[in-house]
């Protein structure tokens, strides 16, 4: 393959004569940054000389102590302190609260997020966190910068209030519940689109057989393989679940294979890894190649995370819920259960005799969840708005290449 040469960068990084684009995300949750990095896969595959995109976590790298520190606390807050974290999150819906919220936040950092901009000098803005409306608008109006602004929604259902700003030129949802909460604060018709949840190409493109995926990832192909995992943090009693499960499926001979994927949870990985199991376990840390396990798998145990449900439904894979972060996550649930895509529940015990059922005599009706989930996925969400942004910055989809691999 003949190597692209790179036209020389300016000081900031620039690639002269390419648009640029700017994301906003932070790292509270693995979802923001997958899809931030996914929109970028997409501009880089589809308009590699128009288009330069750079991603930056503005919360922890371009505002002050105390507010950087502000991200590394959500993991614990979601998960040690859950009733703590539902009232901070209902609170912030709330005008006055939030209003109070982004107007502290504009006074004390303003001034670091307005060096961030013009570093970067973007021709468009997108946002993929719910905080990172007001604060970036009003320091951008206050520059007198009067540049397209978009924000795409990372979470499926319940999306907090705040990611709704009527001042931007696109928002993109992913649910109808979503969309009727962004008119609710205000967005026109004319500003909002359901496409989906950006998810990472690699999940349109993953068209490998079952078989085939379990050969290469080294597992047993005459097994049938639950996966389990709990979000970028790995989060919640995934060791419990784990246990349970590989126990039911013994028991009840089912010859069924589990891979636990414990993200950047160190501490799990290796309490798992020193367990003895009745079934063969495979124990992984962050993967980067989640397509292949999920494409692998015959059903997915998951806390409700957006991302993780969007990529399950593209891959086919029944879900089974073990929990949810309140507020963001809570709509999933019913999203999950009332399309027929999956089940719902928090008792590892009951996890593992569902799980058990879905194997063994109910697998007519794991067949059936599987075909609902590929039919309800939209693994073309991130290619359309991808380029419907290219269009706000004036580069039309023809100057993109053709590529092959994307279906219609
Ligand atoms: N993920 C991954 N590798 C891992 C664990 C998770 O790539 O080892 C990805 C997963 O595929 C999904 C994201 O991390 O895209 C998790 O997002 P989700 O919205 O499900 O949960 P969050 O971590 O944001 O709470």
């Amino acid at each position: 393959m003949r190597r692209r040469i790179q036209p020389p960068q300016t000081q900031n990084g620039a690639f002269p004569g390419r648009k640029r684009i700017l994301i906003l995300m932070s790292d509270t949750g693995g979802g923001h940054r997958a899809s931030a990095e996914a929109l970028q896969a997409v501009f880089q595959e589809r308009y590699p000389e128009a288009i330069q995109v750079d991603i930056i976590d503005l919360w922890m790298h371009h505002t002050p102590w105390p507010l950087n520190q502000l991200p590394k606390s959500y993991r614990f807050v979601t998960d040690r302190t859950p009733r703590l974290w539902k009232w901070a999150w209902r609170l912030s819906e709330k005008e006055t609260a939030s209003e109070l919220l982004f107007s502290t936040v504009t006074r004390w950092a303003a001034n670091a997020i307005r060096r961030a901009f013009l570093h970067y000098a973007p021709d468009l803005v997108i946002s993929v966190h719910p905080v990172m409306q007001h604060v970036p608008l009003t320091v951008l109006a206050d520059m007198g910068w009067s540049l397209p602004f978009v924000t795409v929604v990372t979470d499926l259902t319940t999306a907090n209030l705040n990611w709704f700003h009527p001042g931007v030129d696109r928002c993109f949802v992913a649910s109808q519940e979503a969309l009727e909460r962004a008119r609710r604060a205000g967005l026109a018709p004319s500003q909002l689109r359901l496409t989906g949840l950006p998810v990472r190409p690699a999940f349109a493109r993953q068209a490998r057989p079952k078989a085939e995926l379990r050969r290469m990832l080294g597992l047993d192909p005459e097994r049938r393989v639950v996966l389990l995992m709990s979000g970028g943090e790995g989060m919640g009693p995934v060791a419990t679940i784990a246990r349970r499960v590989a126990w039911e499926l013994a028991r009840r001979k089912i010859p069924g294979e589990l891979v636990v994927i414990c993200g950047r949870n160190q501490r799990l990985r290796e309490r798992l890894s020193r367990q003895s199991w009745p079934i063969p376990v495979r124990v992984l840390g962050f993967v980067t190649d989640m397509p292949n396990w999920m494409g692998a798998s015959d059903c997915v145990i998951t806390k409700a995370g957006p991302g993780t449900i969007a990529e399950a439904l593209i891959c086919g894979l029944p879900i089974l819920l073990s929990g949810y972060i309140p507020g963001q996550e809570e709509g999933n649930v019913p999203f999950v259960v009332t399309n027929g895509v999956g089940d719902y529940s928090e008792d590892p015990g009951e996890i593992a005799r569902i799980v058990a059922r879905w194997l063994g005599p109910d697998r007519e009706r794991l067949a059936a969840m599987s075909q609902r989930a590929r039919a309800l996925a939209h693994p073309q969400a991130t290619y359309e708005i991808v380029d419907e942004i290219a269009a706000l910055v004036g580069v039309a989809s023809q100057d993109a290449p053709e590529d092959a691999s994307r279906e219609g």
